[in-house]
């Protein structure tokens, strides 16, 4: 191997990601006099967050009444009955407060004519736990929230004098022999030169893994890095197998159309012209929960209603819509149709398709955003120095699908409450430990081995047939036969890594490298969703298996853990139980737990 210099960087805090989930856990760690350090493979502004259109969820009442119980009864439905319940009373709970200090950060906001933040409505949000009309709850900046929010947290984090060291892509965690995690090892991708971050407490804000899949909604830097290092140290994912598939996709370009266009009166339509969400969720139509909807979608197709010469997609349409609502409301998404499908939204309708769009699974943690390491049957250990936050993480507020615009304010309230408790645990006037040189070591000699490699596959080709398999069968509906047969095909292409072939192996700017190792990390994601997808026998939230068409709580309302263990491709699973009491009790204020008690889950 060749030798390695790298510099050496001492802080409190290390934040990987600067996306919303980041930013505002790097804010908050500043704010509170931490030493804080944020790494990033892209400028900030141009992380994913930047793409979210439709908005933030959060109990604010300023369209007419609402309140945090029933955003915590549609959350917990939404999940169906996967998330962990103190988790989702802590979001929903936090979730006013942590928009009304975005607001005073400064994030534009759309108003109302009183000049209040203004709020659409969303797919599965609803009043009166589920009995009531569909609520108003998703705060908006137009169809440019995620822009928004991200631009402001950035302002606001350089204000706090949080350190950015941008285009850096973090290769490794630093774990200590006892399992304390102590920083991380980077490349700065404009020099080549190598740096490590040594802290007392590391945050892995990386977010999602759709490009695990051929057609995503997700950037191409949304390769699961975080999952892939946490992985490598020995420490599981959780609830793997649960992949949300966005039910409006841009057909063929896989671009997002919101769901706010919606939620501002937009529908569905299949080659008869019929509004066929009518007949599946008689309720809440076309805003019926993501998953609900995209499976109707696949429905239809199937059973020979697309439209199209090919009869396979579907029409979302707007044009009865009006044009000063698609120009105030929707201007971004007019734009995409126009550039992604060559359609004027104000006269024909979009051609869509369900498309993956999030990852409800991720690095386990509990919900102040520490990751969590169970062994021995204690479910709740925490592995020490390193959290998680954001789409990266499963806390779980999610469980098995995850309600539109409950993600961004999963990445500010959980940002928020990783920087509190941070604030409780990490002592700024103490030394940063030294670092494990054999973990180091480890980490250069896995990037130089990555660098080196001169094996037969073309790291494009590999990628592109993993994506396909997981498109193929790991999809919107399941079975024994595409599970069974996708463990077996993504164990063997995962095995491939071996043989990949890098062609550059010089330093700087060496985007071939840079792909490879993002595949590396892309491949234990995909693995473990396969694999856990494979082994639960039910049907619940993003998991539709044809096979086992119902929900089996008895046996199966638990989370799956997925360790990479020895040989790194082979996954071994585990389960840890669902947290099924709430932070307060009834008679505090909390919810009522029979409003929240387990049944069907219909729309
Ligand atoms: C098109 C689209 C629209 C969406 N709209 C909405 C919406 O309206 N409402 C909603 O609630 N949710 C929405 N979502 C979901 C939501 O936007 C995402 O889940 C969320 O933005 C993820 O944020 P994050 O901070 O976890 O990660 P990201 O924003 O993806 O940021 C990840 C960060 O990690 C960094 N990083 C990753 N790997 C490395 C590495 N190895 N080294 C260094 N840095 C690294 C990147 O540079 C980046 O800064 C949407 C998602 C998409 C794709």
């Amino acid at each position: 191997m060749a030798a390695y210099e790298y510099e050496t960087h001492e802080y409190d805090v290390v934040v990987v990601g600067a996306g919303g989930a980041g930013l505002r856990a790097t804010l908050g760690m500043a704010e509170q006099g931490l030493r804080t350090a944020c790494v990033t493979k892209v400028f900030p502004t141009r992380s994913h967050t930047v793409a979210a259109q439709g908005g933030i969820a959060a109990s604010l009442g300023n369209m007419g009444p609402d309140s945090w119980q029933w955003h915590m009864y549609d959350t917990v439905k939404g999940s169906d009955w996967l998330g962990d319940t103190d988790a989702m009373e802590y979001l929903a709970r936090e979730a006013p407060k942590a928009v009304y200090e975005l607001e005073h950060y400064g994030v534009p906001f759309s108003r109302t004519e009183e000049g209040k933040i203004y709020q659409r409505p969303f797919g599965g949000h609803t009043t009166e736990f589920g009995e009531g009309p569909p609520v108003q709850r998703t705060c908006a900046a137009a169809d440019r929230t995620g822009h928004a929010i991200l631009h402001t947290l950035y302002g606001q984090s350089l204000k706090q004098k949080a350190e950015f060291f941008i285009e850096y892509f973090a290769i490794d965690l630093i774990m200590s022999e006892d399992g304390t995690c102590q920083g991380v090892l980077c490349w700065k991708l404009d020099d080549g030169t190598l740096h490590l971050f040594s802290a007392k407490m590391t945050v892995l804000a990386t977010g999602g893994y759709g490009r695990a899949y051929f057609s995503a909604t997700s950037a191409h830097t949304c390769t699961g890095d975080g999952g892939g290092m946490v992985a490598r140290a020995g420490l599981p994912l959780q609830d793997m197998e649960f992949v949300q598939f966005h039910p409006t996709g841009i057909y063929g370009a896989g671009c997002l159309i919101t769901e706010g266009a919606r939620g501002e009166g937009g529908y569905l339509t299949n080659s008869e012209g019929e509004r066929f969400m009518e007949r599946y969720a008689p309720t809440y139509k076309d805003l019926a929960s993501r998953d609900v909807v995209s499976r109707c979608m696949t429905l239809e197709i199937r059973e020979g209603r697309g439209v199209g010469k090919d009869s396979d997609h579907i029409h979302l349409n707007l044009s009865h819509l009006p044009p000063e609502t698609l120009a105030l409301r929707l201007p971004g998404i007019s734009e995409s149709a126009r550039i992604f499908a060559g359609v004027d939204v104000t006269k024909e309708p979009v051609p869509v398709l369900p498309t993956v769009h999030y990852n409800m699974g991720g690095i386990p943690t509990n919900y102040w955003g520490e990751v969590l390491a169970p062994s021995d049957g204690k479910d709740d250990n925490v592995a020490p120095g390193l959290m998680a936050v954001g789409e990266a993480g499963c806390a779980s507020v999610h469980g098995a699908n995850r309600l539109g615009s409950n993600s961004l304010i999963d990445l500010v309230v959980f940002g928020r409450a990783a920087a509190i408790r941070a604030g409780e645990i990490v002592d700024p006037s103490t030394r940063v430990p030294e670092p494990n040189m054999r973990s180091v070591e480890m980490a250069l000699a896995r990037f130089d081995g990555l660098r080196h490699a001169r094996g037969q596959v073309a790291t494009a080709e590999l990628r592109l047939e993993m994506q396909k398999t997981m498109q193929d069968d790991a999809a919107v509906f399941r079975t024994s036969e595409t599970l069974a047969q996708g463990k077996d095909k993504m164990e063997d292409i995962a095995g491939k890594l071996s043989d990949v072939a890098v062609t550059d192996n010089t330093l700087i700017w060496n985007s071939d490298l840079m792909e490879t190792l993002e595949l590396a990390n892309l491949m234990p994601n995909a693995v473990a969703t396969v694999v856990a997808a494979e082994a639960r026998k039910e049907s619940r939230g993003a998991h539709a298996h044809e096979d086992f068409p119902d929900r089996d709580d008895e046996n199966w309302r638990k989370h799956s853990l997925t360790w990479f263990r020895g040989d790194a491709m082979k996954a071994d699973l585990g389960y840890r139980g669902v947290h099924v009491n709430p932070l307060t009790s009834h008679n505090d204020g909390g919810i009522d737990l029979k409003k929240i008690a387990p049944k069907a889950r219909v729309y």
